[in-house]
C-alpha cells in the first residue's frame, strides 16, 4: 500500500459564510494504490452538527475530563469531513457511497467538482457501493432535477439496509428528528429501483471487494474490505464516526448511531482487529481524507492519519 499523491485545493473563497468555520477546500483528494486498485478519496465538504449530535448519550463528567485534553469545547459546532472512496480497478470504477448532493446542507455536495477535477465523469462510474442510506451518503444519487447521476452504474446496497429505509412503516416508527432522513432515504430508494442489487454479510461482491456487516450506525450498515495479494484497505464508512471519542472511549454511546449498544461493539471489534493487522482504513468523516491506520493505547485506540 502506498500514499501516491495528495491534492488539496483550498478554495479562493477564505472567508465562507461564517468565520469560525474551517477554510472550505473546493475538492481535496488523497491516493493510495493495493495491488491494481487504485483507491482515491474524494471530498464532498464537511457537515456541520450540533455537539449533541455526537455527545449527548455520553457520561457527561468523563467527556467533560475527556474534551479537556484535546481542547475541544463541549458545545462547540462539529465539522467533521465527508470523504467519498473511488476505486479504479481492471475495468471498474466503483464509487463508495454517493455523497451528499445539494438539498442536505451548505457545506456539502462537493463530489461532482471532484470527480471533474480528477476527470472521471459520472457516466464512468460502474458501481455505487453504498455503507448505509443517510442522507450525507446517500442523497447524491441525484441531481437538482431529481434525475440520477450515475446513469450508467449498479447500485449495490446491503438488504438489511435497504430493508429497513425501504419499508413504508420506517417514517412511522424512526425518532421524530430522523423522519426527514427516512423520507429523503425512501424517495431516493425508490428513484434509483431499477439500478439496484442487493448483498449480503461476507459476499464478495466485486472482484477483491467483500462485504462485512457492521449494524449499528444504522440498522444494515455495511463495511467493506478490499482485498489484492495479501494486503487489505478497509472501508468502514461510518462504523468510526471520529477521531476522538470513538477512538479514546469505543465503548461510550454515540448520538448519532442509531443502536448505541450494536454501535459500540461493532466499533471495539474493528478497532481491534484494524490496530492488530495494521491494516490501512479509510473513514467516511476521518481527518485528512479519512485515510489511516489505528494504534492501540492501552485499553483504547488513537487513529493515525496516513
Ligand atoms: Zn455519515
Amino acid at each position: 500500500m502506498n500514499i501516491s499523491r495528495r491534492r488539496l485545493l483550498s478554495s479562493a473563497a477564505a472567508g465562507f459564510a461564517g468565520a469560525a468555520l474551517a477554510p472550505r477546500m473546493a475538492w481535496a483528494a488523497t491516493d493510495i494504490t493495493l495491488g491494481d486498485m487504485q483507491i482515491t478519496t474524494l471530498s464532498d465538504g464537511y457537515l456541520t452538527q450540533p455537539a449533541d449530535f455526537m455527545f449527548a448519550p455520553m457520561p457527561q463528567d468523563e467527556l467533560a475530563a475527556y474534551l479537556e485534553t484535546k481542547g475541544m469545547a463541549r458545545d462547540a459546532q462539529l465539522t467533521p469531513e465527508c470523504n467519498v472512496t473511488l476505486v479504479r480497478h481492471e475495468d471498474r470504477v466503483i464509487l463508495f457511497d454517493a455523497g451528499s448532493g445539494t438539498t442536505f446542507m451548505p457545506t456539502v455536495g462537493d463530489l461532482p467538482d471532484a470527480m471533474s477535477a480528477l476527470g472521471v465523469d459520472p457516466g464512468e462510474v460502474t458501481h455505487v457501493v453504498f455503507t448505509h442510506c443517510h442522507a450525507d451518503h446517500l442523497w447524491g444519487v441525484l441531481d437538482d432535477f431529481d434525475e440520477p447521476v450515475f446513469t450508467n452504474a449498479q447500485h449495490m446496497m446491503g438488504q438489511v439496509e435497504f430493508d429497513y429505509w425501504a419499508d413504508p412503516a420506517t417514517v412511522d416508527t424512526i425518532a421524530e428528528d430522523r423522519v426527514p432522513m427516512a423520507v429523503g432515504a425512501k424517495r431516493r430508494l425508490d428513484m434509483i429501483g431499477e439500478q439496484m442489487s442487493f448483498f449480503g454479510d461476507g459476499e464478495e461482491i466485486l472482484p477483491g471487494v467483500a462485504a462485512r456487516a457492521t449494524f449499528g450506525h444504522s440498522p444494515g450498515h455495511m463495511s467493506f474490505e478490499l482485498r489484492a495479494g495479501g494486503s487489505s484497505v478497509m472501508v468502514v464508512g461510518d462504523a468510526i464516526l471520529n477521531d476522538h471519542v470513538a477512538f479514546a472511549h469505543p465503548d461510550w454511546p454515540i448520538g448519532a448511531d442509531s443502536d448505541h449498544e450494536a454501535a459500540a461493539q461493532v466499533r471495539k471489534g474493528l478497532l481491534d482487529q484494524l490496530a492488530h493487522d495494521q491494516m490501512t482504513m479509510i473513514g467516511f468523516h476521518l481527518p485528512n481524507g479519512g485515510i489511516g491506520r489505528v494504534e492501540r493505547q492501552g485499553d483504547a485506540f488513537a487513529f493515525v492519519p496516513a
